[in-house]
């Protein structure tokens, strides 16, 4: 089969590579019908986060159940379903608190052996483990649609865990970064009832999309945030403020716009051993962190159901569609920015 495998940092080819084989009962065979390209994929492409050579990417897919392992309860072959991004065990201290992010053996697709050695979902095929707590059913309704219901394993679910964890109705919500997450971020606080959605950036094309969602977009290089912050809260700050980023830089500007007694959540990917941060006003402030792998399949029923009621709507992000073919393209387009965010298609 055809899939997206990355040879070297900055160097992904569709290479023609064997069908993954499912290994145990509780496995589903998928052929997927579309994958997207994430911002941690860009780790390894960027060779921030190093690989075994050759890895399979990709961990944002849905398609089509061709086979389903004997212990498999809620899937059969035809069945239409979607992946949470990360695997988790079930049956862990942390998972039977509802904490599958922390799961002891916690697998991610197309991330390497240190992760779990899961084949990624940008390729014609890929086996989805514990299939019956990481996948879902598409469901057949029609205002749900496949460009929506793709996210729901990962970018929209880390976007509303982020908020749903944090927000008391009337709220407001500071989104640092209009990226995918911080997108999807600003659409779940308007759905879970933030009185306003302040969204940060640099770049033009992103503060527009964060324009259109209804929030008050703030570009970075022109207003200081914390000003602007300070000036929509009569002077207290943030109530929840969501590092959509996962830059020192990011987290920096994040800590300045949240209010006394808030709550700063952070769905951004870090990977540094060590941040400076200012830990007395951190103290002084009484700011509650949040932050760690999303718990996708807490959430992912929520943010479907929400999908289907046209609550969410976060394939309007979508910026590009692609062949798997046009990967390298596609790669390098996301890594110059010049893509908000890009849909694969396998077959093509
Ligand atoms: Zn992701
Ligand atoms: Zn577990």
């Amino acid at each position: 089969m055809r899939a997206v495998v990355l040879r070297e940092p900055h160097r992904v080819e569709v290479a023609d590579v064997p069908r993954p084989e499912m290994s145990s009962a509780t496995d589903i065979l998928v052929r997927v019908e579309q994958t997207a390209i994430c911002g941690t994929d860009l780790h390894p492409y960027e060779g921030r986060l190093e690989l075994e050579a050759d890895i399979v990417l990709g961990h944002e897919f849905l398609g089509t159940v061709v086979a389903a392992g004997s212990a498999v309860t809620r899937f059969s072959e035809g069945d239409r379903v979607v992946s949470s991004c990360v695997v988790s065990c079930g049956a862990c201290h942390q998972c039977r608190r509802h904490q599958p992010g922390n799961c002891a053996g916690s697998r991610i697709f197309g991330l390497g052996l240190a992760l779990g050695d899961l084949a990624g979902g940008q390729a014609e095929f890929v086996v989805v483990p514990n299939a019956d707590s990481t996948a879902r059913a598409i469901p057949d309704t029609v205002a749900a649609c496949d460009d929506d219901i793709l996210f729901a394993g990962d970018i929209m679910t880390t976007g509303y865990e982020a908020v749903a964890r944090a927000i008391t109705p009337g709220d407001t919500v500071a989104v640092v970064g209009a990226g995918p997450v911080g997108l999807c971020a600003a659409m779940a606080a308007d759905v879970l009832g933030a009185a306003q959605v302040i969204v940060v950036d640099k770049v033009a094309a992103r503060l527009k999309e964060a324009a259109n969602l209804g929030a008050v977009a703030v570009d970075a290089d022109q207003d200081d945030p914390a000003d602007a912050v300070l000036d929509l809260t009569d002077w207290r700050g943030a109530d929840v403020v969501v590092d959509a980023v996962g830059h020192e830089s990011a987290l920096l500007s994040s800590i300045a716009l949240v209010r006394a007694g808030g709550t700063l959540s952070i769905p951004g990917v870090y990977n540094e051993d060590a941040i400076t941060l200012p830990f007395g006003e951190l103290y002084l402030k009484g700011v509650t962190l949040q932050m760690g792998v999303s718990h996708i399949t807490e959430y992912m029923d929520e943010v479907i159901a929400l999908t289907c009621a046209g609550k969410l709507r976060p394939g309007s992000i979508i910026s590009h569609r692609m062949g798997l073919s046009e990967a390298a393209e596609a790669y390098r387009m996301f890594e110059a920015r010049e893509a908000t965010k890009i849909v694969m298609d396998p077959r093509k």
